[in-house]
């Protein structure tokens, strides 16, 4: 059985889909105006080791990921360059596809860029305020929070703590916890004329449709950093919860540790971003793959260069391993391949797991049997290539 850390009910969980052989999972993307940094690399690379996991474990696995183009970076982006916001963003979501496939994942079977979304989005934003969920003040549409029973329990805040974020406050809200749904008062660089007014739809808004218009009143894992727990996945759940009709419409909400660059996170005003496709080009996605896993996805990395080329050894004895394979398996080498995969199943236990690799490769080495199946079999599951 699988289990999975969930940020809702704060505990490790045995891990049941709702349909029975298929995993949907929506991993919250990119904003396309640069490049993959390292910690969205590790956002995608634990998700990726997850479904390769899953596929071992025999399900299917359907990954859904909304990449904004609506955003005032974008905005801001096009705007110095002097174009149209769709041409930056098409640009950086062709990089974007371009990281993935340097860093060997093939596990996402859906992008959705959130401005083919719009007209649904408008529909989402109609229906709460017919039902008396939204409300307009001074040109903007909110989600009136008091109307979600659940909401706070995500990020573990009282209402009397939420209030006090004062979230995306202007005049005529009625609680600083109410979350905006469509913003006309700010002035934008591009905007979409709606029935609301002319504005853009705000961000939890976007990932809520299409998650609505891609999944439906279900999914199974939300995905994506820590930091984005409150407000926006508070938020996300608020909206998606009303618009479902569903209770409980997320099984498993799963949060990656940050990657922190000289102690902070990275960020291109500190000048500490590291850029994903730098350090395949360099080091190799194997290498990568064996630093990132080397730590408990929830656990922060302060990112330490010389510490990918330490893990160069490990390879090296992965690929003299890979080179004895043979007709066989030893029940001591299938024992820990059993292993391997049974601390994956521990809320993906990834340095347990390349514990038990690496010492199946030393075993290998000195003279255990392997077939090349099975050694395989475990590389498939890190995505490592041989
Ligand atoms: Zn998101």
């Amino acid at each position: 059985m699988i289990k999975l850390y969930d940020s809702f009910s704060s505990s490790k969980d045995n891990f049941e889909p709702f349909q029975k052989d298929l995993v949907r999972i929506f991993i919250c993307g990119p904003t396309l105006y640069d490049f993959t940094h390292l910690g969205h690399a590790r956002i995608f690379l634990t998700y990726d080791l997850l479904c390769r996991h899953l596929n071992e474990r025999g399900y299917d696995t359907d990954v859904l990921v909304n990449m904004t183009d609506i955003n005032q970076n974008v905005f801001n982006k096009a705007k110095s360059e002097s174009q149209n916001y769709r041409l930056i963003a098409k640009f950086y979501a062709d990089r974007f596809s371009e990281d993935l496939a340097m860093l060997n994942i093939g596990s996402i079977s859906r992008l959705a860029h959130v401005s083919d979304y719009v007209s649904y989005i408008e529909n989402h934003i109609s229906k709460l305020l017919d039902d008396k969920a939204a409300y307009y003040a001074n040109g903007n549409v909110y989600l009136d929070a008091s109307k979600v029973k659940t909401y706070g329990i995500l990020s573990k805040q009282s209402q009397d703590q939420l209030r006090l974020h004062r979230l995306d406050i202007g005049p005529n809200k009625k609680n600083p916890e109410d979350i905006m749904l469509w913003n006309c008062s700010e002035n934008f660089d591009f905007t979409w004329s709606s029935r609301f007014g002319e504005g853009i739809p705000w961000w939890h808004m976007q990932d809520t449709t299409v998650v609505l218009e891609n999944f439906g009143a279900n999914y199974d894992i939300h995905g994506g950093a820590r930091e984005l727990l409150y407000p926006h996945h508070e938020a996300h759940l608020a909206q998606y919860e009303l618009l479902s009709g569903s209770e409980r419409p997320v099984k498993i909400w799963m949060h990656v540790g940050l990657v922190l660059s000289c102690g902070e996170k990275m960020s291109k005003s500190l000048g500490n971003v590291v850029w994903s496709r730098d350090l395949v080009k360099k080091y190799g996605q194997n290498l990568l793959r064996l630093y990132m896993f080397s730590k408990h996805y929830q656990e922060d990395i302060n990112f330490n260069e010389n510490q990918i080329a330490e893990k160069k050894p490990i390879l090296d004895k992965i690929y003299l391993a890979g080179m004895k394979t043979t007709e066989k398996t030893d029940p001591e080498i299938s024992r820990l391949i059993e292993d391997f995969l049974a601390s994956l199943d521990d809320d993906l236990n990834s340095p347990m797991a390349l514990e038990i690799f690496e010492n199946m490769c030393s075993k290998v080495i000195a003279g255990s049997a392997v077939t090349s199946l099975d050694f395989e079999r475990t590389c498939q599951v890190l995505g490592i290539k041989i």
